[in-house]
């Protein structure tokens, strides 16, 4: 479809869009002043006054959601819904003609319900379930744009802003937007702890970042070196893991951040770490194998390290992580018979006095003494200083005897950033008011990558998925801005609230200032988190884990295994030859989740 058409196409949407919502405004209006007519339909169908109600709130609803970009589709199918059934009434019980009006209310419904089809039929690419068919194919790397994108990264910088880049450039096909990333899909961090605490399947939180985007060009691979004077990236890939130099005119660097160890001894090597969809797994692996071998009888001397579970760090990441390693681990109990929930110990070390600090101690000490209630042991006001065989030692002289410490503690800035020309703050890109590197102009960088000022408040703004999210929609625009030559607009946002999910139903929250905890909070987590899900597949199947959760205990398969398949002692007879490799993996994940781990 050319641009011209596209134009027009999305003229012909609006103009649909705006009569239906008026037509329907008109009959709410009329349904809500109880006028005569109104009251004489939904009399004679016997439905008075809540079906004149009840419609009138559908149809409220209808123009909001066929005004609303991103719910045209929904907005299309509620109308078609809603209409069918007064068509039906027309034709069954009111006649054509209400009150000698000549049949100009029938007119009208049948004039809402075609323009509901056309709408559907004009936006079929977003219908669920169906859409996918009638995407056209993408749109092909132009021969020789006049800009060309580079976005670093697929997190929720990255892939946000080649969201918004992609509706600011509906219209333009002379600027390419490439995004890379060393995954094929995006990880919604948010809900990783449900990942190892097995409360939601593997995949349901992440999206393949070829479904998220249409006219973006995907290359999955890793960023290497970043030359900012020659305005070109290394980018290496393939099975051989050979190098490409890709040019651009622009740059996003949205690359996150790293684990950081701070050199402890031991924790590079021992340590678990929970960034990736591969930590989630080896943690849930890790854990169900520690319960396999501890249920028998040979394991009776290590039983006790392999069955103490330690997490570094009282911050989101690791509250979450150890609430939910607890809930798992005791109701995973009831199915190894030789194990008591006496025998398992779950362990948060945290350096302060209060976890979970950016919720002000109210809610910190809340957390705590659920946490601490349902048997999770939280010693505060020390720290990890190391971990070897014999267990995890702490800044207090002790030791844990256990053999499995999980690191949430610390993070640094992506290594590729360190060789930069470019100024940093504690690693991260420095950037001025508008994202954009100072020294070098047409380089924006944004999320955990980047430290940017916070003109309100001083400081800078936190490396959070909600302020990653805002700056991509920033970013997008001030690419834009860049390539037009027009003014470029600042990043502006206050935090809107923090919320922490904690098990068993329960969670903390600062929302807007106002504190929640209990029930509500972890409600309030669900509700928020799930909204902010890309993908209404991905909500569907993970609203529909959370009701399965409700009726079924937690599932215990460990996800990758590396045993042989095929025998590989000498077979006495000399078989034919196979194409088949001599030793396959027995149990392979063939999902973004195995290649996730085998990268973790
Ligand atoms: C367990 C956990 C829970 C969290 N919970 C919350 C929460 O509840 N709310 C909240 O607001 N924030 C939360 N966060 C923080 C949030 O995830 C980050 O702030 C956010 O992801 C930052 O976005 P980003 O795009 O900068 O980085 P990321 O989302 O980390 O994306 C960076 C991307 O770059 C890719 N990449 C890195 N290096 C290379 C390379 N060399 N080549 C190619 N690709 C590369 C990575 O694979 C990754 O896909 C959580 C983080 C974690 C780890």
């Amino acid at each position: 479809m050319t641009t011209r058409q596209r134009k027009r196409l999305r003229a012909v949407s609006w103009a649909l869009r705006l009569a239906t919502a008026a037509i329907l405004f008109q009959t709410l209006f009329f349904k809500f002043t109880g006028a005569e007519e109104s009251v004489y339909i939904f009399t004679t169908l016997g439905l008075e006054p809540w079906g004149r109600i009840g419609s009138g709130l559908a149809e409220l609803g209808c123009c909001v959601l066929l005004l609303v970009p991103s719910t045209v589709t929904l907005g299309a199918f509620l109308t078609l819904s809603v209409i069918s059934g007064a068509l039906v009434s027309h034709l069954t019980s009111l006649g054509i003609e209400v009150q000698g009006d000549g049949g100009l209310l029938f007119g009208l419904a049948l004039g809402v319900f075609l323009g509901a089809l056309a709408l559907l039929w004009i936006h079929r690419v977003e219908v669920p379930f169906l859409g996918h068919r009638f995407r056209p194919r993408r749109a092909q790397r132009p021969e020789a744009p006049a800009h060309r994108v580079l976005i670093l990264g697929g997190g929720f910088g990255g892939v946000y802003t080649a969201l918004e880049l992609e509706k600011l450039f509906e219209f333009d096909d002379t600027v390419a937007i490439t995004l890379v990333n060393r995954d094929n899909f995006f990880l919604f961090t948010p809900m990783l702890h449900e990942i190892a605490a097995s409360d939601l399947d593997v995949t349901n939180i992440v999206s393949p970042i070829r479904k998220l985007l249409q006219r973006t060009d995907f290359f999955e691979g890793d960023a290497t070196a970043i030359d900012l004077a020659a305005r070109k990236v290394k980018l290496r890939h393939g099975s051989n893991g050979h190098e490409h130099d890709y040019e651009y005119d622009s740059l996003v660097v949205a690359l996150g951040s790293v684990t950081n160890f701070f050199g402890l001894p031991g924790l590079e090597e021992r340590a678990l770490t929970m960034k990736s969809l591969g930590d989630a797994l080896a943690l849930r692996n890790r854990m169900i194998a520690h319960l396999e071998e501890a249920d028998t009888e040979c394991a009776c001397d290590i039983r006790k390290p392999l069955l103490t579970f330690v997490v570094a760090g009282g911050g989101f990441a690791g509250v979450e992580t150890i609430a939910g390693m607890h809930d798992f681990l005791h109701c995973a109990l009831p199915f190894y018979g030789h194990l008591e929930p006496r025998d398992v110990r779950t362990v948060l070390i945290h350096p302060g006095e209060v976890i979970l600090p950016e919720l002000g101690p109210e809610l910190g000490r809340y957390a705590q003494r659920k946490l601490s209630a349902r048997g999770v042991e939280i010693r505060t006001g020390t720290r990890v200083t190391g971990v070897a065989a014999g267990g995890v030692t702490l800044g207090d002289g002790s030791c844990l005897e256990s053999s499995t410490l999980v690191w949430t503690a610390g993070t640094s800035p992506n290594p590729l950033l360190a060789p930069l020309p470019a100024r940093k703050e504690r690693g991260r890109l420095l950037v001025d008011e508008h994202l954009e590197l100072p020294e070098f102009p047409g380089v924006f960088a944004l999320g955990d990558a980047a430290a940017v000022p916070d003109r309100d408040k001083g400081g800078f703004h936190p490396p959070t998925a909600q302020h990653a999210l805002r700056q991509a929609r920033v970013v997008a625009r001030n690419v834009r801005a860049a390539i037009r030559g027009t003014e470029k607009r600042r990043f502006r946002f206050a935090t809107l609230g923090q919320l922490a999910s904690i098990g068993r139903r329960t969670g903390v929250a600062r929302i807007l200032g106002i504190n929640f905890s209990g029930f509500v909070a972890w409600w309030l987590w669900r509700t928020i988190y799930l909204a902010k899900l890309p993908r209404l597949e991905k909500k569907l199947r993970v609203m529909l884990d959370w009701t399965l959760d409700l009726a079924f205990s937690k599932d215990l398969v460990q996800f990758l295994s590396t045993h042989p398949a095929v025998s590989t002692e000498a077979s006495p007879e000399r078989t034919l030859p196979t194409e088949r490799p001599a030793v396959a993996p027995a149990r392979t994940v063939r999902s973004a989740a195995a290649a996730g781990l085998e990268r973790g």
